[in-house]
């Protein structure tokens, strides 16, 4: 399988390269040539598969022989031995829905199930290509500590996290800070989490320091994460009872358009999903563009779901590629139109075609509490605030047109991770798994660094010179 750019700007590339540019360099995003189908038969047959046996049959299907088989397969156990669940994502029914939850892996979110293959994916293709990569990246929260847990203590990698001194949960800095593996490198800066992004961005910019430096990034563009995201689509609709996966929808809280593309590239493979039902918090841009049409830059709103506060969903350019059929050229012009207006508009027909795939919903900090209260009085069961939002879109989806279908609610956080949300709608702080317990006592390391570009820089050469 090659790989192409939504910008249209390069020849096509392979797998391999793929993963290892991240961004286009043209500045679009890699997409695969052509989207694999799966038969009815064929994805009948998939239901008898384990998790990382259901990977092998869709990941083969996106590289080709890249990668031989056999390694490919053991990369693949490995990125999921680090789950503490059996089924890797296990899916409960919650009440009259299905609640599918992505968070048994290490950091107790769901970006482990991609940043734990991304991770044994790098040190391969590194040691294959006899290379080296330094990953630079600023951070909210999440990313950076399953970015941290991918890479840690890998092979000619190095990972240097960025983020908000005093900014971050006490659980969230503790899962990076604790790890203390000789490549990992956690910079707390004095200032906000832009002035992080920032920086980050300065260092990219500085292309000698970028190529001398072998700089790369792990944010949610890279193709890999996208692939790796698919699978548990699958999985969903293999646990579910026979009789539910005639007609089921999937609910998926969203900020950067990652998890959900992932549901839609799942969609277009042949999965029988019915509808993809997108939840937003009180940063509704995704929300705004499938009511209307207009996709329209706005300033961003802290919340509950700090994960989901984003209003600049950098995955939603892979999806208007395809909606403009795949025309490359058109697609350019209309990021260039946003980078000078903030607004992208469709056509009616365009906007009819969203709605066939999509509905959404927005959800306010208020409905998320008492969303995560109703549950927990009437099932016992704790949600976290991100998967709260999406529990709230199905509960409004149901009272809009009483849908007859079967509802997967992905569960994109463990509720100890968010405990103050969770203790602020039901009074008590929710159960912790015995590693978040055990967090606060871990001796932890890190560098407190000025929020300014030219002590960052000097920090990074200085501790790559010693390695
Ligand atoms: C990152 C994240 C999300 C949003 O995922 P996207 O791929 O950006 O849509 C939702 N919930 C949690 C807990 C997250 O960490």
């Amino acid at each position: 399988m090659k790989y192409i750019s939504t910008r249209g700007g390069i020849d096509p590339v392979s797998f391999n390269q793929a993963v290892m540019m991240g961004l286009a360099s043209d500045g679009g995003l890699l997409l695969p040539e052509s989207i694999p189908v799966f038969s009815t038969s064929e994805i009948a047959a998939l239901t008898d598969l384990s998790y990382t046996e259901l990977a092998m049959a869709i990941f083969s299907r996106f590289i080709g022989d890249d990668i031989p088989a056999p390694t490919l397969s053991a990369l693949i156990e490995a990125s999921y031995a680090t789950f503490s669940h059996k089924k890797v994502v296990p899916l409960q029914k919650v009440d009259d829905i299905y609640i599918h939850e992505l968070f048994h892996g290490p950091t107790f979110a769901f970006k482990d199930v991609a940043l734990q293959f991304l991770g044994n994916l790098f040190e391969y293709l590194l040691l294959r290509e006899k290379s080296k990569l330094n990953i630079i990246g600023a951070t909210s929260g999440d990313t950076g500590s399953a970015a941290i847990h991918g890479v840690r203590g890998k092979e000619n990698i190095n990972i240097f996290i960025l983020y908000p001194h005093g900014k971050v949960s006490p659980v969230q800095e503790k899962q990076m800070t604790s790890v203390l593996d000789d490549n990992v490198f956690n910079l707390a800066i004095k200032g906000n989490f832009d002035d992080g992004q920032r920086i980050v961005k300065e260092l990219f910019a500085d292309l000698e320091f970028k190529h001398s430096f072998h700089l790369g990034a792990v944010n949610s563009i890279n193709w890999a994460r996208i692939m790796a995201q698919i699978v548990y689509y699958f999985s969903a609709f293999s646990q579910l009872p026979p009789e539910a996966r005639k007609d089921f929808t999937v609910v998926v809280p969203t900020g950067n358009f990652g998890n959900i593309f992932a549901g839609w590239m799942a969609k277009k493979m042949g999965l029988p999903i019915k509808k993809l039902l997108l939840a937003t918090n009180a940063n509704d841009i995704l929300h705004r563009f499938i009511r209307s049409g207009i996709y329209q830059r706005a300033t961003v709103t802290p919340t509950l779901s700090p994960s989901m506060d984003i209003q600049l969903a950098s995955n939603f350019e892979r999806y208007l590629y395809y909606l403009n059929d795949c025309n490359a050229a058109k697609l350019k012009e209309m990021m260039a139109e946003f980078t000078t207006s903030g607004e992208i508009k469709v056509s009616a027909a365009l906007s009819a075609e969203t709605a066939r795939d999509f509905s959404s919903c927005r959800v306010d900090d208020q409905a998320i509490l008492s969303t995560i209260k109703d549950t927990w009085d009437k099932t016992g069961y704790t949600l976290d605030p991100h998967s709260a939002t999406g529990v709230r879109a199905a509960r409004e989806l149901q009272r809009r047109n009483s849908v007859t279908s079967s509802i997967v609610c992905l569960a994109t956080a463990h509720p100890a991770k968010f405990p103050d949300a969770v203790k602020e709608a039901i009074g008590v702080f929710p159960a912790a798994p015995p590693e978040i317990a055990a967090l606060a006592e871990l001796p932890c390391r890190f560098e407190l660094v000025e929020a300014q570009t030219t002590a960052v820089k000097n920090y990074v050469t200085e501790k790559l010179s010693e390695r």
